[in-house]
């Protein structure tokens, strides 16, 4: 993949450069996606200006230059339907000292994750396969993660409901959102009363090559969840809070 002024780019957009070590792990993941994708549909999104903007910058630009994550830290991360790996992948490449852990209901994706965590030799990040319903009430799961990503996954209501049960008191969950509606943040706070979060950030964004317009919705954990979330596998997409 040639990087024509993408390193200027990350620059201007994100105040932020890759080391070369880390563009490397990102080109590998490239070509490994696109040997994959020969075989099994993974994605749409596979010119290299494509994978740059809408998989590298767009995972990375929700977790960087926020002043209330300590990124020297080691972490504790969980992307939730994680599909082909991202946002997960590109943040875990990028911040080698994060625990992540890739989380989807699909066992052919896990499949292919594995493959991508192996060829990129990337030891700090594990694989689950279920769905965010039933991993959340496992004790080694529940209230252990510091972060929580969700992109492309279901609506703003739906995504809390699965993210908060995953995260320890302060943590907090990144929403990655298009465009963002005053119903839908309606609808999310109205989610966030009952499920002990708040929004703390609404962070609008546009990407430095198609400019489209991104939202990413960062919610906080403030009390402790009710035992009862989340709902059994399918409710919370059928009757969300
Ligand atoms: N996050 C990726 C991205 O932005 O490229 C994938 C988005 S894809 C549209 C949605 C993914 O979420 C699918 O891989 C699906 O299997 C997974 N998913 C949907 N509901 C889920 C649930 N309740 N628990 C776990 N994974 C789920």
């Amino acid at each position: 993949m040639k990087l024509p002024t993408f390193e200027d780019i990350w620059q201007d957009s994100l105040q932020w450069q890759p080391t070369q070590e880390q563009l490397e792990k990102w080109e590998i993941l490239y070509q490994e996606l696109l040997l994959v994708n020969r075989q099994i549909n993974l994605t749409r999104i596979t010119e290299p200006e494509d994978f740059w903007e809408k998989h590298l910058w767009d995972s990375l630009a929700g977790v960087i230059g926020l002043d209330f994550i300590n990124y020297e830290n080691s972490l504790k991360v969980i992307d939730i339907g994680t599909g082909a790996g991202f946002p997960g992948l590109p943040i875990g490449i990028i911040f080698s000292h994060w625990k992540l852990t890739l989380l989807d209901s699909t066992q052919k994706k896990i499949k292919v994750i594995n493959l991508f965590l192996e060829a990129l030799k990337l030891n700090n990040s594990q694989t689950v396969i279920g769905r965010a319903e039933d991993i959340g009430h496992l004790p080694q799961h529940r209230e252990t993660y510091d972060l929580g990503l969700l992109r492309a996954v279901a609506e703003p209501s739906v995504c809390a409901e699965y993210v908060l049960p995953f995260l320890k008191l302060g943590g907090i969950g990144i929403l990655y959102r298009g465009n963002w509606q005053k119903e839908e943040e309606l609808n999310l706070n109205n989610a966030l009363q009952q499920l002990g979060g708040k929004i703390i950030l609404v962070k609008p964004f546009q990407t430095p090559l198609t400019k489209s317009v991104r939202h990413f919705i960062y919610v906080k954990k403030i009390t402790k969840i009710a035992d009862k979330f989340p709902r059994a596998v399918g409710i919370p997409k059928q009757h969300p809070l």
